[in-house]
């Protein structure tokens, strides 16, 4: 799963590092993403699109060799209309409520689904992080009735999440995401990504004297303040300012003080012997579930918020 840049990571290098190690579908959620993701692959991997056909997306699924995941009575009609011959993929409804096909539909469609013969057909489970969870079992059930009707297609129901529920949800093919990158709801996931701030500035800072917007910290003993080059337009969530958030000094823990501003942060560098020209807010010991627990979300939006204007730096792959 290679949406929203590989979950702000960077679906070209990480789109070569799959392919390499063998994975030759790959989902994006829009068509352009797809486009750029065919332009960083080249031909022969599938490059499905979960958006489906929105208006306009035709000529990109052309040129791009793209397999929209039909998700309505419309954009089937509208992808047979628009792409005829081309290779699609159904999206199902089998209970969350939120996009793809539901029985009445595929009724009603009954006249050109033949035509359409879906290369996959998927659906999408609600609470896969809850494995106890009814609604699983449920749409499993509903999944596996309503595929029955696609002898042709190959059958794709988990995320992550469904990957640990077992291979009664593997059918075949999943499509992980965010275990990929180091996230819940794969707790055994290895850490994929480090984050280090530069630190542009070391101040001296008496007993009394505050730092950053609001006043927010106040010294109690003579203290030595870092400011760090990231802030909330960087994905450093605002939420993370005065919720005990730790930077690292290779193994040696330092607070992060005061409020998260748009381009910087502080942090007390007191204890240090020396400070280091970066500080890293994500590392083995830090991933983003721990960042997003501070700021009361989760590991996903961490990521994805994470945003241009770092340098990335990628170690292995081809
Ligand atoms: C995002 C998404 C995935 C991947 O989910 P993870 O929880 O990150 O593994 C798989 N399928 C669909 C339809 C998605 O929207």
């Amino acid at each position: 799963m290679l949406k929203a840049d590989a979950y702000g990571i960077g679906a070209a290098p990480v789109g070569r590092a799959l392919r390499a190690a063998g994975v030759r579908t790959f989902f994006v959620a829009l068509a352009e993403e797809g486009a750029a993701l065919r332009e960083a692959l080249g031909p022969g991997p599938a490059i499905h699109v979960l958006g489906g056909m929105m208006d306009g997306d035709a000529p990109l699924v052309t040129a791009h060799d793209l397999v929209p995941c039909l998700n309505s009575a419309d954009q089937v009609r509208a992808f047979l209309a628009a792409c005829p011959g081309r290779p699609a993929a159904l999206q199902l409804d089998s209970g969350m409520n939120r996009l793809g096909l539901e029985a009445a539909d595929l009724d009603a469609l009954a006249d050109v689904l033949p035509a359409l013969a879906p290369v996959l057909v998927m659906s999408h489970l609600a609470c896969a992080d809850a494995p106890g969870h009814p609604l699983n079992a449920a749409q499993r059930a509903a999944f596996g009735a309503a595929a029955a009707r696609f002898p042709g297609a190959r059958l794709s129901l988990a995320a992550t999440g469904g990957v640990l529920l077992g291979p009664d949800f593997h059918l075949d093919l999943v499509r992980p995401g965010i275990g990929l990158y180091g996230g819940l709801p794969f707790a055994g996931a290895r850490p994929a990504v480090t984050l280090e701030l530069p630190v542009i500035q070391v101040r001296d800072v008496a007993p009394g004297e505050a730092v950053g917007y609001g006043a927010g910290w106040t010294a109690t003993r003579p203290s030595r303040i870092a400011t760090l080059s990231a802030g909330y337009a960087d994905g450093l969530l605002r939420a993370l300012g005065g919720a005990g958030v730790t930077l690292w000094a290779g193994d040696t823990p330092v607070p992060m003080v005061g409020r998260v501003s748009m381009d910087l942060i502080t942090a007390d560098v007191t204890d240090l012997p020396a400070v280091p020209p970066a500080l890293a807010i994500l590392n083995a010991r830090q991933g983003v579930d721990a960042l997003a627990a501070a700021a009361g979300t989760i590991g996903y939006e961490v990521l994805t918020g994470l945003g241009p204007r770092y340098e990335r730096v990628y170690h292995g792959g081809p």
